[in-house]
């Protein structure tokens, strides 16, 4: 059957609700509760047997500030006005970005803290001053970006951003889902029904979504929508043929990173209702050359022996830059008394290791001169707390001077680094699926990975800025979906 049924094909529906959710993860439960709040009645269709997502698999670090702080943020003594956090968007994804969207976020990002407060979810008022992807320390507030890195800090003041349920390091995802998930199912609006693929979107003879059709018990179900239909079925990374597609840069060197329903369900079938999918060649690629911190001492060479990034950066800007390097091969530079091994990248290898820095540089086949050129110019300038060239902090700046020197191999073959998605349909920031002329799809909304939303690039991309965009599109779109007139059930529902 086809991604899309006629609604006059149908001949019996097996039930009617004002709102389908389609996915069951950290968008589809957010628009379940909120459309519901609304005044709802909301169907919740998810594929699997018990809901989650990729959102649970996560940390849930949420990227989240403006309006002069989070509640968690000025309880912790640090400012985040809207400007501020809008300057810092706009560096992170320049033309790519949506401004629509961004300024929603902006606007509403501290709000969204406090709903997930009010929703149950536990935040710590402590703050991780550390250089980690996820702070391991029960703490909630951290840096996750790039927001002390050069050149953001040409743009915008340095403010934590990254929000982690406390307690739970690497397992924030159960925490945020577990409380979530535990409201939607005692909600009296809301139906979940698991095990429940949605196959296909039903539309009127005007174009408009009106329904869905889902795979229960191996038959065909068919789902009525009175006012709209919400695709929140996460990304592509598991769909092959689409990020062969898509990101072809990536296939077969990427290990990819998500639950295994990520294989673009609701953008396929938003993009077969009339909808445009967008920014779908962006990927966010981790290439974690921290922690331990004290790996920022390091320099990261391509294979002409030649810096290309400063290392303070955050590891998907990272990602992003050794994927542009020639034959996207990268190697870490370091002396002894930073050495370590990175704590997330088991592949990373040592290539050489030697005495002095021409030792490396023969061992590792790199060209002559090259790597120690390198080495001399970053010296003299480290041991004054300068890098004229990528401007790393001073705090990470020290000549490489306590032999033996390795050289560690982050091409992205050997790590085979940790890939999602961040392409998705085109949509207004109330959710509304857009046409590629941007007309709206009347009926049809879209959250979180299954849409192009605020992280466009890896480039720019900080810990967080997923969940806080999947949860808080999700409860835009499923607002505006509770807001849309109610259209009569057709005969037999
Ligand atoms: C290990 C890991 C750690 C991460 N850590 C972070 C982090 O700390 N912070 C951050 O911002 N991002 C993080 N990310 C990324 C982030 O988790 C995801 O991008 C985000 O949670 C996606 O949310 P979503 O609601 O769009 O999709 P999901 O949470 O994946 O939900 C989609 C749901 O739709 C269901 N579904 C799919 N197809 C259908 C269908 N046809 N019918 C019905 N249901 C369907 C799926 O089964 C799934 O339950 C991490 C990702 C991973 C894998």
């Amino acid at each position: 059957m086809g991604r899309i049924v006629k609604l006059s094909s149908v001949e019996r529906f097996d039930g009617a609700v004002d709102v389908i959710v389609c996915g069951l993860g950290g968008a589809g439960v957010c628009a379940a509760l909120e459309a519901s709040a609304a005044g709802s009645s909301v169907l919740v269709l998810e594929r699997f047997s018990a809901g989650g997502g990729s959102t649970q698999m996560s940390a849930c670090e949420m990227y989240l500030g403006g309006n002069g702080g989070t509640t968690l943020q000025r309880e912790l003594g640090f400012e985040d006005s809207s400007e501020n956090f809008r300057n810092y968007l706009e560096a992170c994804f320049g033309d790519y970005a949506d401004p629509a969207k961004v300024d929603a976020f902006v606007d509403g990002a501290a709000e969204h803290f406090d709903w997930m407060e009010a929703q149950g979810v536990p935040y710590k008022r402590a703050y991780f001053d550390g250089r980690d992807v996820v702070a391991l320390t029960g703490d909630s507030l951290q840096y996750t970006g790039n927001e002390r890195a050069w050149p953001f800090t040409e743009r915008s003041a340095a403010v934590p951003r990254g929000h982690l349920p406390a307690d739970a390091g690497h397992s924030g995802g159960k925490v945020l889902m577990g409380v979530l998930l535990e409201n939607a199912r005692t909600c009296t609006g809301i139906t979940i029904r698991c095990d429940a693929r949605v196959r296909s979107l039903i539309v009127d003879d005007a174009g408009a979504v009106c329904g869905v059709a889902a795979k229960i018990d191996n038959r065909l179900h068919y789902f009525f929508a009175h006012q709209g239909v919400v695709l929140s079925a996460g990304g592509f990374i598991m769909n092959e043929q689409m990020t062969r597609q898509h990101i072809a840069g990536l296939d077969g060197c990427a290990m990819r990173h998500g639950n295994p329903g990520d294989t673009g369900d609701g953008i396929l079938l938003g993009t077969a209702a009339g909808g445009h999918a967008i920014n779908m060649g962006e990927a966010f690629v981790c290439v974690a050359h921290y922690p331990p911190p004290q790996l920022t001492f390091g320099i990261f060479v391509n294979e002409q022996g030649q810096r290309f990034l400063n290392e303070d950066t955050y590891l998907a800007r990272m990602g992003d830059a050794v994927m542009r390097q020639t034959n996207q091969r990268a190697f870490m530079f370091i002396d002894n008394r930073n050495f370590a091994r990175p704590a997330y990248q088991e592949h990373a290898q040592i290539v050489a290791v030697g005495e002095t820095v021409e030792e490396v540089e023969r061992e590792s086949g790199l060209p002559g001169g090259a790597l120690q050129q390198t080495v001399a110019f970053y010296n003299a300038h480290a041991a004054n707390g300068q890098d004229p060239l990528f401007h790393k902090h001073a705090d990470w700046l020290s000549p490489f001077d306590e032999p033996p020197f390795a050289l560690v191999d982050y091409s992205l073959a050997t790590l085979r680094p940790a890939v999602f998605t961040l392409g998705g349909l085109d949509t207004l920031p109330s959710g509304e699926v857009l046409t590629p002329d941007r007309d709206i799809v009347a009926g049809l909304y879209a959250a979180g990975r299954t849409a192009a939303g605020i992280p466009r690039t890896s480039a720019g991309y900080a810990s967080g800025m997923s969940v806080a965009d999947a949860t808080f599109t999700g409860r835009r779109a499923g607002r505006a979906a509770a807001g849309r007139d109610r259209r009569p059930s057709p005969g037999g529902v």
